[in-house]
């Protein structure tokens, strides 16, 4: 609430402002105005990646709605020599671009009113490659530079004057300057090649695009590898096959193989389903040499860390599954975002949770093996965790600034958005539900969609019209997650039949010591499921009263699980009789089922309705299983307990807990990867290992992976650095552990090695494990080493994230970051500048530290892009996380400890 309040209050205060700077009209920091609209643009740039800077010219036609001697658009850190507004009829005169706010918020005046009518906008400008990969930017690999663009959210205007907003689709005709030795590519193919007399430089024309927001434009030039994948062969949704081609740093070509291969299936699987062709002439991969984020949907040109499309046999199992989810992910984009495109950053979700539902279904259809419908629960759960704080946004949260914009890419867009749009899915039925995207997506291709035109669709669609669409809007249009409580009753009928009952009530789900001020309540599709014995069946009821009593179709029921197939965004608790009855047949119930039971135990324990006793006596029956999303689900709880809860009396019994549970799985598995490992087993490996190396420190299991990881930094007489001697899958571990227990030895060879690896997964886990020293003078240096560019900009989350995972570095850390905390933030892209924010609230649990960070936060927070929110969220963590210690107290596991003695 305090929340919502603020930022209303903040966004008045800074148009007042702007509008006393301007004298009368307010500066647009929101949407631009509707009077004036761009229709086309002509790019020409002149990029040499030696350079600092590149140059061009923009050419905009712009229709005017109505007279005006000035229009609004964005220019941000460019320096534009010249402007020349040329009317209908051809007359042409100068203008003048002026930047009226931070944000890039640009004023073009006219110097006369000019008539309703088409113009020209023509900027001639220059500007320096973005230093913090927005825009169009720059990145050495040794002495090879290469250029490439990241324009999502708003990074457009750093490349060029523009409308930057997702509403303006408009064709691009790019044509790109570069020195003849270079390679360059864009958005399309490519038409036209010409030298210049001196043949030092090269002009390449692409193809026109197809009406694209600025978001999407993207382009590349250096010494890049370009490889041809296998065409996407045509099919009965589409007559002209794809040209696919793999493009990374100068040498990585053969890495792209294995994603090239999978991408014709996964675009081939959208067009199966959608019945629209995928659209657009051709389809590039490109790895980028640092990035801001995961990958990027531009159309035809998709942009990732080169780390997620390298991939080899050193590669570890998890790569292999990034690299095909992200790729799903970003292809399932050139539907959902690229064809139709949602007009204002509120309806972001459309893009990013349809993105995430659909990378969720490519998945499980394709690559059965890496166990989707498991992963795709790992996101909801994760979303359920941000969502039960106060702070949470709503999927359409009302977007202000650029603070809101950065906000909204958050786990409540992508994995909310996906899990809501799975639940209706499941409650209309898949085919229903594909019938309605079909619909909608011929309706709005190569155009906009909002909100309001996908509910309406599949309400109509669907045949549930109104009610289905207050059902959803009740998820997208209010924060916060529902507990749904169930009892099962079984009453005496007519004659000898019994009728079965369940009675169902809502609420909102907060953890312990929080409480809403109001009362929310949603629609809520709640599908469960009855058993009898073994036996079981499935009904799906709609909970829109806060409490309810539905029939049984089947009769009495036994047992109850109220989230048949994991498929609600809701948590759930059950009667005292209900959760007995279902823990009888936990192990009968299926694997996403399992995991959801795990969840309720431990969002029961978050609300401190039941003791850790309970959580740890519940963790016997679900280590056992071989799947690693069931076999670690109460680890995370398990992990609180030890770190917040346990003393160093009580801790000993913790982790002989753990090692009794874990250790004979390990033992099982082997610590190396076997020839047959499916990917689930090796994901199980990787979770126990980290559990008992690096939580539960298990001596005998750290003397070997810290003597496998010497070996491999030639530390022991070896000489050479070779990380190909350690298993990929527990690379990253074991260079962690050396670090740890060999200190400055290894340290020392990690840090050495980093100044040649150019593996950018092996330089991850070669930061993230130089990070997790515990010495407090080498500690001190690795985050002085953090802001050199030794680090590249994208590196930096790996390093200090790694940092303040080790308690024994929060203090320094917090101690360093005070006068550090500007030029940390400053080094990195606005869509992160927050994220020191949640590095200083790591492991904090008391209200005291909590105090300590938002006195220290508030005179600075309003500087920091998206801050407020994230400091707000941070600390309501750190305030909950106190209030649960307090009220559980060390009783209830020294109790425990009593009946599980460490020896
Ligand atoms: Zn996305």
């Amino acid at each position: 609430m305090r929340i919502t309040h603020w930022f209303r209050a903040a966004a008045a205060a800074s148009v007042l402002l702007s509008a006393l700077a301007t004298g009368a009209e307010a500066v647009p920091t929101g949407k631009l105005p509707d009077d004036a609209k761009p229709l086309s643009y002509a790019l020409d740039l002149k990029i040499d990646p030696k350079a600092d800077r590149f140059s061009g010219r923009v050419r905009i036609k712009v229709r005017l709605a109505r007279p005006a001697d000035h229009l609004w658009l964005h220019a941000r850190e460019i320096d534009v020599v010249k402007v020349v507004v040329t009317e209908a009829k051809g007359a042409a005169h100068d203008a003048k671009l002026t930047v009226r706010d931070p944000s890039g918020v640009a004023e073009v005046a006219f110097g006369a009113t000019l008539a309703a009518q088409d113009i020209e906008l023509a900027f001639d400008y220059s500007a320096p490659f973005n230093a913090k990969l927005q825009g169009i930017y720059k990145v050495k690999v040794g002495d090879d530079a290469y250029v490439t663009t990241q324009m999502e959210a708003i990074s457009a205007r750093y490349a060029f004057p523009s409308f930057d907003e997702p509403r303006f689709k408009t064709p691009f005709d790019i044509t790109l300057t570069v020195p003849s030795g270079e390679v360059a590519l864009a958005n399309t193919l490519q038409t036209a090649a010409k030298e210049s007399d001196d043949r030092e430089w090269k002009t390449l024309t692409f193809a026109q695009t197809r009406p694209l927001p600025t978001y999407l434009v993207a382009l590349a030039v250096g010494p890049w590898d370009v490889v041809d994948g296998p065409t996407i062969p045509a099919n009965s949704v589409r007559k002209n096959p794809v040209p696919l081609r793999g493009i990374g740093p100068h040498g990585t070509g053969p890495q792209l193989k294995w994603i090239l291969d999978a991408t014709p299936a996964t675009v081939k699987y959208y067009e199966d389903y959608t019945q629209q062709p995928y659209p657009f002439d051709k389809l590039d991969l490109v790895g980028a040499p640092d990035f801001s984020a995961g990958a990027m949907e531009n159309a035809g040109f998709i942009v990732y860390r080169d780390a997620l499309l390298r991939i080899d046999a050193k590669s570890p199992a998890s790569s292999y599954r990034s690299s095909f989810n992200v790729n799903a992910h970003e292809i399932a984009h050139q539907w959902f975002g690229d064809l139709v495109t949602v007009p204002w950053w509120d309806d972001i979700w459309l893009n990013e949770a349809y993105a995430t539902w659909a990378q969720g279904k490519a998945t499980v259809a394709l690559k059965p093996e890496y166990l989707g419908d498991l992963s795709r629960l790992e996101g909801t759960l994760y979303a359920m965790n941000s969502d039960s704080k106060l702070s949470a946004r709503k999927i359409r949260q009302p977007i202000h600034d650029q603070g809101d914009i950065e906000n909204a890419f958050d786990g409540i867009t992508y994995q909310k958005g996906a899990a809501v749009l799975r639940m209706f899915e499941e409650w209309i039925g898949e085919d229903v539900y594909r019938e309605a995207m079909r619909d909608y997506l011929a309706k709005h291709k190569f155009g906009s969609g909002n909100s309001d035109d996908l509910i309406a669709t599949i309400a109509r669609v669907s045949g549930k019209g109104e009610t289905l669409a207050k059902a959803m809007r009740s998820f997208l249009d209010q924060p916060g997650l529902p507990l749904v409580h169930a009892e099962l009753k079984c009453n005496a009928g007519k004659g000898a039949e019994k009728t079965g009952k369940l009675e169902l009530s809502q609420s909102r789900y907060l953890p312990f010591g929080v409480l809403s001020h109001d009362n929310p309540q949603w629609q809520v599709p709640v599908c469960a499921r009855f058993g009898n014995g073994d036996k079981s069946s499935r009904q799906c009821f709609l909970l829109d009263q806060p409490e309810q009593e539905f029939a049984l179709a089947g009769g009495c029921a036994q047992w109850t699980m109220p989230n048949a197939d994991a498929a609600g965004y809701y948590r759930f608790t059950l009667g005292k009789a209900e959760f007995a009855a279902l823990k009888g047949h936990a192990a009968a119930l299926a694997p996403a089922e399992q995991v959801v039971y795990a969840d309720a135990i431990s969002a029961a324990f978050d609300q401190g309705r039941i003791g850790p006793d309970v959580v740890l006596e519940a963790m016997p029956a679900l280590a056992s299983s071989q799947i690693p999303q069931i076999a670690t689900a109460l680890v995370g709880s398990f992990e609180w307990i030890r770190e917040h809860l346990a003393t160093d009396a009580t801790r000993p019994a913790l982790d002989a807990w753990a090692t009794k549970l874990y250790a004979p799985r390990l033992q099982e598995l082997g610590l190396h990867k076997r020839p047959d490992d499916s990917d689930a087993t090796t994901r199980l490996r990787v979770g126990v290992v980290d559990l008992l190396a690096l939580t539960v420190r298990d001596k005998a299991l750290r003397a070997q992976l810290n003597g496998e990881a010497r070996a491999a930094l030639g530390l022991d007489g070896a000489g050479k650095v070779d990380l190909a001697k350690l298993d990929p899958d527990i690379r990253g571990t074991a260079l962690k552990v050396a670090v740890q227990d060999s200190g400055e030895a290894a340290y020392k060879a990690v840090q050495q090695e980093l100044k040649t690896n150019t593996q950018t997964k092996q330089r991850y886990e070669l930061l993230a494990a130089l990070a997790a020293t515990h010495d407090a003078k080498l500690a001190e240096d690795v985050r002085n080493y953090g802001l050199t560019p030794a680090v590249a900009v994208g590196e930096i989350p790996y390093l200090y994230s790694s940092h303040v995972g080790e308690e024994e570095n929060r203090a320094g850390f917090w101690a360093w970051l005070k006068p550090h905390f500007d030029a940390l933030r400053m080094r990195l892209p606005d869509s992160y500048q927050s994220s020191a924010i949640g590095y200083a609230g790591a492991g904090r649990c008391s209200k005291e530290s909590g105090e300590e960070m938002r006195e220290w936060f508030a005179p600075r927070i309003k500087q920091v892009i998206g801050g407020e929110r994230k400091l707000a969220q941070s600390l309501e963590g750190v305030g909950t996380c106190g209030a649960l210690r307090a009220h559980v107290g060390d009783k209830a596991l020294a109790t425990w400890v009593e009946a599980h003695p460490a020896r």
